[in-house]
């Protein structure tokens, strides 16, 4: 058996950690040895009140067993909120090592009747929340020289679903602040990844899940345990985790068609070769996968000249 990957004096911010994900995330990482601040408001589902008893029930759990962790209730769909959150680690423990920004929020509507309040408050606590907290925390990581981010998707912000437009585009927008942070990252030793987690939590509130498998959030922890951890050998890419079952999800092109002019009509005869997706082209973010996308293009487009 390989030795057990430690946090043994690193120091992990986890927002939502007061409950469901959140907290098995804390409960694993103090376990090993990180000293946590444990992030949560402690509101409901929707994200409106305020309650200080998750956050300070997980740290009650870690200080317990013998762990290190403090509790922060700041929310992070503000700014200010953000930066306290970041401030709670630097301040109680003197470093920030790991930020997995895991708070959520859910409001359900359909596209055409929900509100712009809903629309704005997922898209407070989901995405804004995240520029938030990484923001500060990818200061203090680059200047450290050190840096470990787990952002959270979903399967929502990958495929989509019904009812949750707001959800959707927050979960979606979180895959490209990870992207950027990875390439800002790169030089100075700090990666940030996306976790795309399921587990049967409060979020599954109102769904029958007696036929799910077992779904807990202790088979989701240890793929953003090793995300989190120092020997984490990717960044910018996407993790999933759900149900026992743990893979990988990615952005991937087919390798297209190229023609010197194009119409309508040379669309719709190609179609079949242009969605063929045998053989697909991945570009990972780092080291260049903007550069090596248009590359890829333009080699293409120089090959059809030699020709
Ligand atoms: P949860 O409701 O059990 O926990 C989320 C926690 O975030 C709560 O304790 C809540 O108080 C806290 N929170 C909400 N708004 C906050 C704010 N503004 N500032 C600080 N804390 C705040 O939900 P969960 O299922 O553990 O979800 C955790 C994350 O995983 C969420 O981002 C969610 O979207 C994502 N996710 C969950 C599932 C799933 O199946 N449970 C699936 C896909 C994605």
């Amino acid at each position: 058996m390989s030795a057990a990957l430690r946090f043994d004096d690193r120091v992990a911010v986890i927002t939502g950690g007061g409950r469901g994900l959140g907290r098995e995330y804390a409960l694993l990482l103090a376990d090993r040895g990180a000293k946590v601040v444990v992030n949560d408001v402690g509101g409901t589902l929707t994200g409106d009140g305020a309650d200080a008893g998750p956050a300070s029930a997980v740290v009650g759990e870690i200080t317990e067993a013998g762990g290190q962790a403090v509790a922060c209730t700041e929310s992070v769909a503000t700014a200010e909120g953000g930066q306290a959150i970041i401030e709670a680690a630097l301040r109680e423990f003197g470093r920030i090592d790991i930020l997995i920004h895991n708070a959520g929020n859910v409001r359900r509507a359909p596209l055409a009747q929900m509100s712009y309040e809903d629309f704005d408050a997922v898209l407070d606590v989901h995405l804004r929340g995240a520029f938030h907290v990484v923001r500060p925390a990818f200061a203090a990581m680059t200047e450290a020289g050190y840096g470990r981010i787990v952002l959270t998707s979903s399967i929502g912000g990958l495929y989509g679903n019904h009812d949750v437009a707001n959800y959707g585009v927050a979960k979606a927008g979180i895959i490209g602040l990870s992207n950027v942070a990875a390439l800002e990252g790169a030089a100075s030793n700090v990666v940030s990844n996306v976790i795309v987690p399921a587990a049967v939590t409060r979020m599954a509130e109102g769904l029958d899940t007696s036929a799910y498998p077992p779904m807990g959030a202790e088979l989701v922890a240890p793929t953003v345990g090793w995300l989190a951890h120092e020997t984490c050998s990717v960044t910018g890419e996407i993790m999933v985790a759900l149900a026992g079952r743990v893979a990988r999800a990615y952005i991937g092109e087919t390798r297209g068609v190229y023609r010197q002019a194009w119409t309508i009509e040379d669309v719709a005869e190609n179609l079949a070769e242009i969605r063929d997706t045998a053989d697909p082209v991945i570009f990972p973010v780092v080291p260049d996968g903007h550069a090596d996308h248009i590359r890829y293009s333009f080699g293409m487009a120089a090959q059809a000249v030699q020709r």
